[in-house]
């Protein structure tokens, strides 16, 4: 028999065969036989002509076919699949066609296959080599990125560490010329202004500490009860002068959910909301105001810290709570906690989102956009979770006395009367 008679007649026991074997599911065997179909006629058209090429534009489509999890998983299923296809057309031409036709048949068939391997392991192995190329472009891109911020970081950082430091020189060196006829107003004046100096370093340098806490995951929380309207009374006191000064108007809104006990680290979460509040100050113009509120949602006390201040574009609102996430240039910065836009080392919100997470909660910002003339604002979200159990079953044998049910209507006012004698060090 001709080899193309041969080809005819192994049609579909090939086809039968090969999607039994290779094909699993009703879904893939559908889509893998309209495949089967058209390679086996261009294997016959190959056969006849005596031409490979014929095949080519087929196995370009298998060998570039594969998935992000083929390749992932370095899966070479075509290379797999044309390789079981020679045994199976072996068996097959065995079962259907008399032992001097297979061998005819195979004789052409073969090669034609062989040549189909060796041409898709080679897409197969392009393909892979320009994904791990992608992907190596993209740890590059990261670690570029990294080695960005490792830069603006230590400029920013010496750029900070310098101003207190100027400060503490300047104040030093007039001690030191008044020493021998000294005034002790003067002198109380000039270490103040040390100790100015000397506070605002020791500040840089606690956040340098905390971010490197929650980077390694060694920030430990010192759980006891709390409230939060607690927390953000004393918050509203720390800036009393600050906000005098600047004239702006911090106001707290009651909400439900603020007179419920709940479980945290009150100098952390104090440093928290803190850190959210002193940028409201920081990122709004003098006469502004900064608005507190919140509520109550299933298993979670939300509390916002809105202002009327310069905003912040979409691009920049997941930036800035990532270490050294603060925004403009490091030498443009002017240092200051609560001055009109006196940046800091850019260390602030990732300290809180460090600190938030660790209490099972989370943080994130809404604003319209950055605009310094048209002042849109930005609203922080803060959300915490209103266990009310401490994880620490000792606390729960000093503290369970305190537990209030998690609704507020059923909230007892008498639980405030309780406060944490654990105050924040404001
Ligand atoms: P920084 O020390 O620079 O204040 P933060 O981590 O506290 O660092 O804040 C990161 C950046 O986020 C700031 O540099 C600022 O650009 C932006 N930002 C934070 N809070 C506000 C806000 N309320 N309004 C506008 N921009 C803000």
């Amino acid at each position: 028999m001709a080899v193309q008679a041969s080809l005819r007649v192994l049609r579909t026991p090939w086809m039968e065969r090969i999607s039994r074997e290779l094909a699993s599911g009703e879904n893939v065997r559908a889509g893998f036989s309209e495949q089967l179909s058209r390679f086996y006629e261009l294997l016959e058209q190959t056969i006849v002509t005596g031409d490979t090429a014929w095949l080519d534009p087929i196995l370009y489509d298998w060998g570039r076919s594969p998935t992000e999890t083929n390749l992932e998983h370095a899966d070479y299923y075509v290379s797999f699949v044309l390789n079981r296809m020679i045994n199976l057309t072996i068996s097959v031409a065995r079962d259907y066609l008399s032992p001097e036709d297979a061998l005819e048949l195979l004789a052409v068939v073969i090669p034609a296959l062989a040549h189909s391997l060796s041409v898709v392991v080679r897409y197969e192995m392009e393909t892979r080599v320009t994904h791990i190329s992608n992907e190596l472009g993209k740890v590059q891109d990261k670690l570029k990125f990294l080695d960005r911020n490792k830069s603006n970081f230590i400029s920013v950082a010496a750029h900070e560490l310098k101003t207190p430091l100027t400060l503490i020189e300047g104040y030093a060196s007039m001690m030191a010329d008044r020493v021998t006829n000294p005034d002790p107003a003067l002198m109380k004046n000039y270490l103040n202004g040390v100790n100015t100096g000397i506070q605002r370093l020791r500040h840089i340098i606690d956040d340098m500490i905390d971010v490197s806490l929650i980077d390694n995951d060694l920030l430990t929380l010192h759980v006891q009860p709390l409230w939060i309207s607690h927390l953000l009374h004393l918050i509203q006191n720390e800036f009393k002068r600050t906000l005098e000064e600047r004239k702006q108007t911090l106001e707290i809104v009651p909400f439900e959910g603020n007179d419920l006990m709940i479980y945290g680290d009150v100098e952390r979460l104090y440093q928290a909301v803190n850190n959210v509040v002193a940028n409201a100050i920081k990122y709004t113009p003098d006469n502004g105001t900064i608005t507190i509120n919140g509520r109550l949602l299933p298993g979670f006390v939300e509390v916002t810290v809105k202002d009327t201040g310069i905003g912040i574009s979409p691009e920049n609102q997941s930036l800035i709570f990532d270490k050294f996430g603060q925004l403009g240039r490091a030498d443009l910065h002017s240092s200051g906690k609560t001055k009109f836009k006196g940046g800091g080392p850019g260390l602030g919100l990732s300290i809180t989102r460090g600190i938030l997470e660790a209490h099972g909660g989370t943080i994130w910002v809404e604003s319209e956009g950055y605009d310094e003339a048209k002042l849109p604002g930005s609203t922080f979200h803060i959300l915490l979770p209103t266990r009310t159990e401490p994880t620490d079953p000792v606390m729960t044998k000093f503290f369970g006395q305190f537990e209030q049910p998690a609704e507020p209507k059923e909230t007892e006012p008498s639980g405030k009367e309780n406060p944490p004698t654990h105050h924040p060090a404001a």
